[in-house]
């Protein structure tokens, strides 16, 4: 591959610490270094805590670079795209891998036109081929797959969607003491955009694909039951969907229908409440990363396609659940 240099990591470190998202780029930077061959690295905006430190030496993290002024740059995503192109360009070229969050998905293409890089935003797998290396990215929403060859003859940029990392250590990576340096970017002139404040999406209109933590209900769902489950989305903040047949009913729009015809999901967690489990609902929720299913029928098909099954009656279990939501939330929804 024409291309040499390393894959650079840019890691927020949210109040000094690591968190899922950080974790999940470390892991994923160690696949990415092995699949692609290149050597990799971690940016990240301010002095990591004792947490952090002990988190880059588990991840097998090579070296740390601790961004001057970092905290300032954060919130001005045309600064922060300059000094982490400056700092690609510093390292003799390479990737440049970023989360596909809000911050992420600004600087990537500011970035890439600084460095004349190519661009693989939502990247959700890698693989090595003769050519180069083959990136596959999900588009409009997930209903499309595509796959584009890089040849190594700029430097890339890539964003990987956040729900897709996995904070698991692999098995062969190994714990390092990382080496830590400070990188002083290069005066950017007066910032064009500032970021004032970040609101969160509401996760009771969010599309149901870009949603965190999905509760679903099925046919196994009567009016009343639905009532209740569409109140513990509420006092817990998670997104509501539907079978097909809870949609046929009129209860809900088409866009909370999940399922092969409906919207294919991925969320952190998918609870399927009274859902069967036929191949057409199933075919829109594999991709979830914790599949929790609950069904009275114990041979209910969703069991052997769930992370964990409970055999209950959702008359029972969805009044404790509302309590148990009340209790947790002290009373102040
Ligand atoms: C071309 C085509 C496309 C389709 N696309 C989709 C799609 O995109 N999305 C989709 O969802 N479906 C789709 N379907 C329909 C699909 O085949 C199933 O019919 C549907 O998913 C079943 O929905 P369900 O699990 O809610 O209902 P059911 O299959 O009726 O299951 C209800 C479940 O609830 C359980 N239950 C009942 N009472 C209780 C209780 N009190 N407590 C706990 N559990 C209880 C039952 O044991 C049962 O397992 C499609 C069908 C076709 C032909």
């Amino acid at each position: 591959m024409a291309q040499q240099g390393k894959i650079l990591v840019f890691v927020d470190l949210p109040e000094g610490a690591l968190d899922e998202t950080g974790r999940g780029l470390l892991s994923y930077a160690a696949r990415l270094s092995q699949i692609a061959g290149f050597p990799w690295e971690v940016a990240v905006p301010a002095e990591p805590d004792d947490a952090a430190r002990r988190d880059f030496a588990r991840y097998g993290t090579p070296a740390v670079t601790v961004l001057a002024e970092g905290a300032g740059l954060i919130d001005t995503p045309a600064h922060l795209a300059a000094a982490l192109a400056s700092l690609v360009q510093a390292q003799g070229g390479g990737i440049l891998l970023l989360p596909h969050n809000d911050l992420g998905g600004t600087v990537a293409p500011v970035a890439a036109a600084r460095l004349s890089a190519a661009l693989m935003t939502e990247t959700v797998s890698v693989k090595q081929v003769e050519a180069g290396l083959e990136l596959y990215r999900q588009i409009l929403g997930v209903r499309l797959s595509e796959a584009r060859c890089w040849q190594g003859e700029t430097p890339l940029v890539i964003t990987v969607p956040t729900r897709r990392l996995s904070q698991v250590l692999m098995a062969t990576v190994k714990e390092v003491t990382p080496a830590y340096s400070t990188f002083i970017p290069a005066e950017s002139g007066s910032a064009t955009a500032r970021v004032l404040g970040r609101i969160p999406p509401d996760p009771q209109t969010v599309d149901l694909t870009e949603a965190e933590v999905i509760f679903s209900a099925g046919k196994g769902c009567d009016e009343a039951t639905f009532s209740q489950l569409q109140e513990l989305c509420r006092l817990l903040n998670v997104s509501c969907g539907v079978t097909r047949p809870v949609y046929d009913l009129g209860w809900t729009g088409f866009e909370r229908m999940v399922g092969q015809t409906g919207r294919t999901v991925t969320p952190r967690l998918y609870l399927a409440l009274g859902i069967s489990g036929s191949m057409h609902h199933v075919g829109g929720i594999k991709d979830s990363r914790l599949i929790v299913s609950v069904n009275s029928d114990a041979k209910a098909p969703i069991f052997p396609n769930s992370d964990e099954g409970y055999v209950a009656d959702l008359k029972e279990i969805l009044p404790r659940l509302i309590d148990r939501a009340r209790s947790v939330a002290g009373g102040a929804l």
